[in-house]
Formats: structure tokens, C-alpha cells, sequence
């Protein structure tokens, strides 16, 4: 760090020496780890940029259809830009779709129908898809309102997937047709998967029944690896465009990529039977979905390298992190167990201090609708609820684990870090 950096740090934003020393450290204890990301990066980068030459992108792809959206050339060529990326015979990558939320369920519904069960392999599925599947409360036109069942096999206390279970109830039960594996953790404390061993997980499925439909929530995944779970066998596979694979740029959003079969089902779910994915104006946002891509193998690794320096430097401050710092990433999430409701609170306003938008909020901890604890979130981001923009959020609520993800660029992340560290030590005082 340069002398001006320093000076600008501890005379303009207020950031204690000890601070700085503590950042300084654990940013000399990680370096070793980033060659292995810009591998990464640079494969990714390369592929994305093949898929890019391959279908011969133009700026006649940068399209702005109007109406029912018939023919829209750009919107076309980025789904085959998306399926040769995944290895995927097809893909719908659309504006339409409001969240991952919706990108998964649309995907679910393609494959169920009444009488079938899902089977989730990877404990709970995300909070939001609870609803979605009709866990609780019936809500009019969930899976369970529509006949489809849902069995759910628990994680082991080593926080692997407990296949043997898996296994046996596949054999048992012939309505099972589709399971579901999540590769990030959601709000729970373990590592997400490798794609290499949801690929061993695939490969045991399909061997006791090879016409089960493997579904992977790759929500946090995309670019953290030079393999993606549709080149493990998984059958389709969803994930939100405000998250890695829209860097930073695509304004909202979805995809669902995997079999033809699969995606042209899901297709009639997002419009309706008959149409499917040949409607669908993208209103002028065809420019920023492609260049977001382009850009997401890179903004991919600049939140890695967010989520090393955070560990390392809460590992720095006696608390508890997962992954470590040491340890292998399988997504851009960072969880950080803190000893204290205080802290929590005080790291995730540090986080929001850094932000270039809203920088001035001081966020509060607030009774958060279907969640039964108050969350705190911090977010200052461009695009409304983008998390692989600098975020972090935290249920109040024994043991106080907070989830950090994102940072569009190290440096500007960075300086959420450090005023986080800042406001933590300020605690002790
Ligand atoms: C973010 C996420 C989703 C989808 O969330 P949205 O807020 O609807 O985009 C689903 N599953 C996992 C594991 C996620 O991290």
C-alpha cells in the first residue's frame, strides 16, 4: 500500500493504524491463494470469449424487440452463447424472470407434474423456495397445491449429503422424478459443494436410476471453478442474473440451462404452452446482458478474492469462518460466526459505510417479512438486491453468523473490509 492510500485512509475515512496493520497482514497470508483464482479466471475468461466468437456476436445482437418479441436475434444468440458456455443442449436466459427464485421454480414445474415427487438431497432448500415447494402455509399454485409431493433428506453431521438414504428412497419410491441439489449453502453453516463431487453424487443417482431428473441450484456458483455442474451430468441446471453471472451489469434476471427436453418444458412454465421461449421482448437490455457475461468471469473472481481477505481478517479478530482461508471455494459466500450481537451489527455497518452508493445509511437490524428473527443488511449497490455486489446480511439470532458476498472490484471491497475490521475494533474500546 503506497503512502498516499495510508493517508487518504487514516485522515480521510478515519481507519485506526491497528486496522490497517491487521489488513495488511492477512493480505500478505492470502496472496499465495489468488494465483490459483486468476487460473481460473483466465480459462473462464477464454471460454466465455470462445462461445462469444463461436455464435459470431455482433452489436446486431444488441437488440431492442418491442411487443410479443417474435424473432429476436439477440435474445436467440444468447441462449446458445449461455448452452455452449454450460455444455447444455439448450438454455433460456431471460429478463423475465424476476429472481432465482423464480428461474428454479420455473425449472421445477417443467419437470414435475401431479403425482410426482421432488426429492431435495442437500437438506432444506433455500428459504425462498419453501413457499415455491408448499412447506407451511399452502399458497395457491405451489407444487404441493398442484399434487407434487416433496421428501427431503437431511445432511449428515460431517455436512455431506447422506446418498446412502438418497439412494434407498430413490429405489423405493418410483414416483421420484426429480431431485434437487443446492451447491451454495443458503443461510446455513457448511462449505458449498464441489462440482466435482456433485458429480459423484450424480453418478450414484444415475446408476440406481438412470430417467431420474438431476436439477442443480447453481445460484453463487458460476466461474468459481473451470467446471460447471451441466459437465457432471446434471440434467438442467438455474441461477440468478444479479448474482456472478450477471457482472455486476445485468439489471435482473434468470437462466435455466440443460437438456432441450427440460428447458423447452420450463419454457411453456415462464410464457405459456405453445410459446414458450419464442416470445419475450428484452426491451434494449440484450447490450448489458452479453457484456455482463463477458465481464463475469472477472467480477467471479474479484468477490473470491473478497471472500479469502474477509476470512482472513475475521479469522484475525477470533472468529469463527467458513470456508477458512486456507480452504478450496465452491461459491462467493463467506459466513462469519461473531461472539456477540454487537459485532454483527457493527461488521455489516462497516460494510455498508464501504459502499459507493448509500454509503451513508446506517443500516438497522428490522423485522424482515417471513423470516421470524430481524435481519440486518447491508447493502449499497447499483442494481437493487445484487449480491455479487459488496453485501452482507445477518439474522439477529443466536449464534450471530453473518454472510458476506460480492465486491465488483477487490480494491473498492476492500474498503468495505477495512471499515468493518475498523468498526469491530472500535467495539473493544
Ligand atoms: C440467491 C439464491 C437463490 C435465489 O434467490 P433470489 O433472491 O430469488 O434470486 C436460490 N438459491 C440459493 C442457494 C441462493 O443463494
Amino acid at each position: 500500500m503506497i503512502n498516499a492510500t495510508m493517508d487518504l485512509l487514516i485522515n480521510r475515512f478515519n481507519i485506526k493504524k491497528k486496522t490497517i496493520d491487521i489488513f495488511l497482514n492477512s493480505l500478505d497470508d492470502i496472496k499465495d491463494s489468488f494465483n490459483k483464482l486468476d487460473n481460473i479466471r483466465e480459462y473462464n475468461q477464454l471460454k466465455v470469449l470462445d462461445a462469444f466468437q463461436t455464435h459470431r456476436v455482433s452489436d446486431t445482437h444488441f437488440t431492442n424487440s418491442t411487443g410479443y418479441g417474435y424473432d429476436d436475434l439477440g435474445r436467440d444468440t444468447f441462449d446458445k452463447v449461455y448452452a455452449s458456455v454450460f455444455k447444455t443442449e439448450a438454455a433460456l436466459v431471460r429478463p423475465h424472470f424476476v429472481n432465482g427464485t423464480h428461474a428454479i421454480s420455473t425449472a421445477l414445474f417443467g419437470c414435475l407434474k401431479p403425482g410426482d415427487t421432488l426429492m431435495s438431497i442437500t437438506g432444506l432448500p433455500y428459504d425462498t423456495l419453501h413457499n415455491v415447494i408448499g412447506l407451511g402455509k399452502m399458497i395457491h399454485g405451489s407444487l404441493k397445491h398442484y399434487g407434487i409431493e416433496f421428501e427431503c433428506v437431511d445432511l449428515k453431521s460431517d455436512r455431506k449429503v447422506d446418498i446412502e438414504k438418497a439412494l434407498s428412497l430413490l429405489k423405493a419410491d418410483s414416483s421420484i422424478k426429480v431431485i434437487h441439489l443446492q451447491r451454495s449453502p443458503g443461510y446455513s453453516w457448511r462449505e458449498a459443494f464441489s462440482v466435482e463431487y456433485i458429480g459423484n453424487l450424480i453418478e450414484k443417482i444415475k446408476e440406481v436410476s438412470p430417467e431420474t431428473i438431476v436439477f442443480v441450484d447453481n445460484c453463487y456458483g458460476e466461474f468459481v471453478d473451470i467446471i460447471e455442474p451441466t459437465e457432471v451430468g446434471a440434467d438442467i441446471m438455474a441461477g440468478s442474473l444479479i448474482k456472478n453471472i450477471g457482472g455486476g451489469i445485468s439489471p435482473a434476471g434468470g437462466y435455466i440451462v440443460g437438456r432441450k427436453d427440460l428447458v423447452d418444458n420450463a419454457s411453456y412454465n415462464l410464457t405459456v404452452p405453445g410459446i414458450g421461449g419464442e416470445c419475450g421482448a428484452t426491451f434494449g437490455l440484450m447490450r448489458q446482458f452479453y457484456q455482463g457475461f463477458f465481464l463475469a468471469p472477472h467480477v467471479t473472481v474479484e468477490a473470491l478474492k473478497t471472500s479469502i481477505l474477509c476470512a482472513r481478517m475475521m479469522e484475525k479478530v477470533g472468529a469463527e469462518v467458513l470456508p477458512s482461508s486456507t480452504a478450496t471455494r465452491n461459491d462467493i459466500i463467506q459466513a462469519i460466526k461473531f461472539d456477540s450481537k454487537e459485532k454483527v451489527i457493527a461488521f455489516c455497518k462497516g460494510i455498508q459505510k464501504g459502499s459507493p452508493v448509500d454509503s451513508f445509511v446506517e443500516c438497522e437490524p428490522w423485522p424482515m417479512p417471513g423470516y421470524d428473527d430481524e435481519v440486518i443488511m447491508a447493502a449499497g449497490a447499483f442494481i437493487q438486491g445484487a449480491s455479487v455486489e459488496l453485501s452482507a446480511d445477518a439474522p439477529i439470532r443466536k449464534p450471530y453468523i453473518a454472510y458476506m458476498q460480492g465486491g465488483l472490484t477487490f480494491d473498492s471491497a476492500k474498503i468495505g473490509l477495512i471499515r468493518a475490521l475498523n468498526n469491530i475494533l472500535e467495539l473493544n474500546e
